[in-house]
């Protein structure tokens, strides 16, 4: 299935005071864009729990900017009734059907643009079940992962790369940004 990246400027093109950049960004693939405040919301679901794994959905879009794409990460969705042991986690038909059921209602428009989930205290990786995972449910090119470790207070993004899936830097959007209206 192919998606259209839609036309929209990113946010905080012309204002470094707004953006941060987060590690190295390929050149050559589609960068990140998220929203501080997701961020943090984000951080402090993955603190909830510091025993078991848990996960949510990353909301947003796939935009162009005149002829460069990025991912905007918008807003957050915790899974529910995600299947989590210490070392693995499942998304449930639960979760998946509760998923677009919230996604439609509260983010009319939005599209999935990811997943994210812990690993508490054992660092930030793609496990081999995790890239089952991202390959069959996450296949498009500019679809990402996220895996927090709330334990060492660690975070890494995850995305395609020639047919790979590999760690990658992101751009932080901060909260003042004046572009944030714009995007609603
Ligand atoms: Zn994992």
């Amino acid at each position: 299935m192919a998606v259209e990246a839609t036309p929209k400027p990113i946010p905080c093109r012309d204002d470094a005071k707004h953006r941060k950049l987060i590690g190295s960004v390929h050149p050559d693939v589609v960068p990140i864009v998220i929203h501080e405040r997701v961020l943090e919301e984000i951080i402090d679901y993955s603190e909830e729990d510091m025993a078991r794994e848990i996960g949510g959905f990353l909301i947003g879009g796939y935009h162009v900017d005149g002829t460069r794409e990025y991912v905007e990460i918008r807003h957050f969705l915790p899974a529910v009734d995600a299947r989590s042991q210490p070392a693995s986690l499942t998304f449930t038909h639960d979760s998946w059907a509760h998923f677009h059921r919230q996604a439609d209602q509260e983010y009319p428009g939005e599209m999935m643009v990811g997943w994210h989930h812990t690993h508490p205290n054992i660092g930030v990786f793609l496990s081999g079940f995790d890239q089952f995972i991202h390959r069959h449910f996450f296949s498009l090119p500019w679809q990402i992962a996220l895996v927090v470790d709330p334990a060492r207070c660690e975070l890494e993004f995850f995305q395609w790369r020639d047919g790979d899936i590999v760690d990658c830097g992101f751009v932080c959007i901060y909260d003042e940004c004046p572009d944030r209206q714009e995007a609603g």
